[in-house]
């Protein structure tokens, strides 16, 4: 009785569609949808196989031909296994739209949907989320994704008992996998030697790609899961300065930048005048060639405050032990971390810190992000009594955080025009692009010159310092490439070279014994994230075995303590 009522509630076109469309088995529908994927989510990965070969070579179309089914019968022996009648459906469907958005910004940005990346994309927050949201996406998505989901609820996936059907799929299954095998040798000297040449294209292969990258991503955290951090520097403690009797205590301030490259920087030479404030301080020190440890803030930032750096990488342990913010507490300075964009990736688990508070500063805030002038509003109220001790405070910019760059500053600091004001890059001139860009970094100038004279305002009766380096940088649109995140390996300058600076007070470089003339001469020379650990842990006189003084950038310019005054 309930059937009828409930059809005849349906509207009659709903009913067609749900009813009168073919019966395919699971296998079946899992091969169409293999075929797909290989022939219309995958632009970039063709593209780039078939760099330099003919199209009207015969030899072209069998590259083609043994790739393309070398793909399908990849993905058909992963997914197929998992596809039955009730399952299949649901399940193509996940990866129909997975697949649609992955290649969506593989072919918009250049990105390569390797574990890092995924990584990335799982800790973006909504906001992020909402400003990467384009709306030229949307018939990229029609075609892409709504398109193939109509079809797939028009066909009826067979209704047949397991047990009978096993034989007939296992036999499929291997017949799919030999197909794919064979396809695989008749080219296999070509395709081993296009992916020994380059190893990161097998992460424009989609679906595969995101599944095979989120599998990783999973492992690695289920094995970390509820495991405390692994503790360093057990032996921290303050160094003989710190001892000294009636000193000044310091207060140290790290501003940490967001994908601000050093390509674009006034201080470096830009043809631009991007940093005029900070132009205007004589004392301050930049470093003039500074290489990043990654191309994107999940892998930057918990490298740069670990004692190995980019030069001993190991990715797990990065993420499993503790930081430079533990050690530098274990020896007793009070640290504190305060965020303008999506938390410290672990870097400050279990130390004070807090999240920009929109409803601080509603002027600077709007949907939720706040410019990073908001990092300095009601800072004092986080400092220590001059009594109180040392004091290392870390200040997370949003900085230049794309794709909107014109979201990145207030409009008095709209100088170089016109801008590119959509999150579609692609939708935008070179010009307004890179305009956009610097204007953001015209405002970071800004927000490091208010926080160096929030340091002169509240520093007195202190030792201060503030050092500024950007997590990774940016790629404009060179080579058709945008945003970051490119494997390290193939990444292009623009997106590993970044800014640094020091400013020290007339105080702190008087007492430490720095010869400031002498830094400014090491400024000149290659440096790195892997130099900030150390370098901190020196200005901070922190004593640990993990303390290498070849990795100071200072060091060499102390004076030793009897010649100090
Ligand atoms: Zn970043």
């Amino acid at each position: 009785m309930s059937s009828p009522a409930r059809s005849s509630s349906r509207p009659r076109w709903l009913e067609r569609y749900a009813t009168t469309g073919p019966v395919l088995s699971s296998d079946s529908l899992v091969l169409w949808a293999c075929l797909w994927f290989v022939a219309t989510a995958n632009t970039s990965l063709w593209r780039a196989l078939l760099e330099g070969r003919d199209a009207g070579d015969a030899a072209t179309w069998g590259w083609v031909l043994a790739v393309g089914a070398t793909l399908v019968a990849l993905h058909f022996v992963v997914v197929a296994p998992l596809a039955n009648r009730w399952t299949v459906r649901p399940l193509l469907a996940v990866l129909v739209v997975v697949a649609a958005i992955s290649s969506y910004y593989i072919d918009r940005f250049g990105v390569f949907l390797d574990p890092t990346m995924l990584r990335n994309v799982l800790r973006t927050d909504v906001k992020e989320a909402r400003e990467l949201f384009a709306w030229a996406m949307l018939p990229h998505l029609l075609l892409h994704a709504l398109l193939p989901l109509v079809v797939l609820g028009w066909l009826r996936p067979a209704r047949r008992r397991w047990p009978s059907t096993l034989p007939r799929r296992v036999a499929s299954w291997l017949v799919v996998a030999a197909v794919g095998v064979g396809a695989l040798l008749s080219v296999f000297q070509d395709a081993a030697a296009t992916m020994r040449n380059r190893r990161e294209l097998r992460y424009l292969i989609t679906p595969g790609n995101a599944v095979w990258s989120l599998a990783s991503v999973l492992g690695q955290d289920t094995r970390s899961a509820g495991r405390p951090r692994e503790a360093i520097g057990l032996d921290a403690s303050r160094g003989k300065w710190a001892q000294t009797p009636h000193r000044r205590p310091l207060l140290v301030v790290l501003v940490v930048g967001e994908t601000a490259r050093a390509a674009n920087w006034g201080l470096n030479g830009y043809r631009r005048a991007t940093t005029p404030q900070l132009a205007a301080m004589p004392e301050l020190i930049s470093f003039a060639q500074v290489t990043s440890c990654g191309t994107n803030t999940e892998v930057s930032l918990p490298c740069m405050f670990s004692p190995w750096g980019r030069r001993q990488y190991d990715e797990a342990r990065v993420r499993r032990s503790e930081s430079l913010l533990h050690v530098v507490q274990r020896a007793g300075v009070n640290v504190f971390w305060r965020d303008n964009q999506s938390g410290c990736k672990g870097v400050c688990d279990g130390i004070p810190h807090e999240v920009v508070d929109p409803r601080q500063s509603p002027a600077l805030c709007e949907e939720g992000r706040c410019l990073d002038e908001a990092l300095l509003v009601g800072l004092e109220r986080r400092l220590q009594r001059p009594d109180g001790g040392d004091q290392f405070l870390v200040l997370h910019q949003l900085g230049n955080h794309g794709p909107a760059y014109d979201k990145r500053y207030p409009d008095a600091f709209r100088r170089f025009t016109p801008v590119c004001a959509t999150a579609d890059l692609r939708r935008c001139s070179r010009e307004q692009i890179v305009n956009a860009y610097d204007n953001a970094l015209l405002y970071t100038d800004h927000v490091l010159a208010r926080t160096i004279a929030w340091l002169r305002e509240h520093g007195a009766g202190r030792d201060t310092a503030l050092i500024y380096v950007s997590d990774h940088g940016e790629s404009l649109g060179e080579n058709g490439l945008y945003l970051h995140g490119l494997p390290y390996a193939i990444a292009p300058d623009v997106q590993t070279q970044v800014p640094m600076l020091l400013w020290l007070s007339p105080g702190i470089a008087e007492t430490q014994g720095i010869d400031t003339a002498c830094v400014r001469q090491r400024a000149a020379q290659p440096a790195a994230h892997d130099h900030l650990f150390h370098s901190l842990l020196g200005l901070l006189d922190v004593s640990t075995s993990l303390y290498d003084p070849a990795m100071d950038l200072l060091q060499p310019c102390r004076r030793p303590p009897a010649a100090r005054p």
